[in-house]
């Protein structure tokens, strides 16, 4: 059998994706007015990448269960016959919900807690989607901002009382924890909600406020959100408890398990563990469970910590995450580079710039900008730079 085989993903449509990014880089045209806000690459049953066999194209996952042998002996001792990880493109244009992702713990609680309820999959009050956690990282692709974890306390207190509308809580948060503020906010009625948020959404203009204010990002979200001022979203407050951070093109920021975030504007890559299990804390339309919520947020004060950008050299490098479930790896490369590499597990490697050339013993496949390839465990291969540019490569540790 051979070991390395071209990959196409899959676009997902949704309402707050960006025109002309992802078009531009995997290489389509764009129609008019349609969002394109992500392209996936994996064996998620709901989306799975296409795998081209003998000029015929099969869904990945239905390759993987044919020929699981080609995840690797270590990544089926660990994750079982299934791809652990989900590679993504994002061009986030509007603001995403506030989320978080449950330990493998609480997933596996929860989902058998659902399940014993018979909640239906499908049920839009359905929290736990399967019994796995998903911790994430991302590698940014533009100026990217998003919210990230709680603030230093100090730092919240200072916040509030910058603001007339929100000095009263700071007086409130004197006497509270973080975890029992939080709730009260997420909690509050459209009358406690206004009287905070609409002083300030009505005596500002984005055009003279800055990103590091969490005023322009509540003005922002407002307007490209299109909420309405008689319903506003418990969600807008969070600008002020959380930490709004800035990745400039090249860094990256891994999501553990609890910490709140919501990815605001930008493009992005984004590296999973395959699951879809998503707790929403605010600034959605969608269903927010705020038991849940407030079960398995995590309150700690939190200091972002930026994943440094890969070295511009040719050559590959390796993310570093505290993930088990996956690594992001980088490879950079002109038209005299060769790279030799060994996959003990499954590979899937994305062309984000230029062209290469991708071998083993039996097989070589060319690929350009916004083209992939899967690649077998167990497989020799070698990369040959052919136009200057980089690759990613998704896969295990
Ligand atoms: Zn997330």
């Amino acid at each position: 059998m051979t070991a390395l085989y071209k990959l196409t993903g899959t676009l997902q449509q949704y309402a707050w994706g960006g025109e002309s990014y992802i078009p531009h880089l995997i290489g389509f045209t764009a129609q008019q007015n349609q969002p394109y806000a992500e392209w996936w690459l994996g064996a998620h049953s709901s989306s799975p990448s296409m795998i081209e066999i003998e000029a015929r194209e099969i869904p990945l996952n239905q390759f993987l269960k044919q020929n699981p042998t080609v995840l690797g002996e270590q990544s089926r001792a660990m994750f079982g016959d299934e791809l652990p990880y989900l590679l993504k493109i994002l061009d986030v244009k509007q603001p995403l919900s506030i989320q978080l992702h449950p330990t493998k713990q609480q997933a596996e609680i929860g989902f058998a807690a659902e399940n014993a309820r018979g909640v239906d999959l499908k049920d839009p009050t359905r929290t736990y989607k399967d019994n796995n956690h998903k911790p994430e990282m991302m590698i940014a692709l533009s100026d990217f901002w998003l919210l990230h974890g709680f603030k230093p306390k100090t730092a919240i207190l200072h916040t509030l009382r910058e603001r007339q509308s929100l000095s009263a809580l700071a007086d409130q948060l004197e006497k509270q924890d973080l975890h029992s503020f939080y709730a009260t906010i997420m909690q509050a009625d459209q009358t406690q909600l206004a009287n905070w948020l609409l002083p300030i959404l009505t005596q500002n203009q984005l055009t003279n406020l800055t990103p590091e204010n969490p005023d322009y990002w509540v003005l922002y979200s407002q307007q490209e959100m299109a909420i309405s001022l008689d319903k506003l979203d418990a969600g807008l407050m969070c600008f002020y408890l959380f930490n709004i951070v800035q990745v400039k093109q090249g860094e990256g920021i891994f999501q553990d398990a609890g910490i709140p975030h919501a990815y605001l504007r930008g493009q992005n890559i984004e590296l999973m563990a395959c699951s879809d299990n998503v707790i929403r804390g605010g600034l959605t339309p969608k269903h927010v469970d705020i038991e849940e919520l407030l079960k398995v947020i995590d309150c700690r004060e939190v200091m972002p910590e930026l994943i440094p950008a890969a070295p511009q050299v040719n050559g590959l490098f390796t993310y570093t995450t505290p993930a088990k479930d996956f690594a992001l790896a980088n490879i950079r490369y002109d038209n005299t580079s060769k790279i030799n590499g060994t996959a003990k597990n499954a590979i899937i490697l994305l062309v984000m710039q230029g062209r290469l050339k991708i071998s083993e013993k039996t097989t070589a496949l060319e690929l350009k900008q916004g083209e992939s390839a899967f690649i077998c465990a167990d497989t020799d291969y070698q990369i040959d730079g052919v136009e200057n540019g980089y690759a990613v490569l998704a896969k295990l540790p």
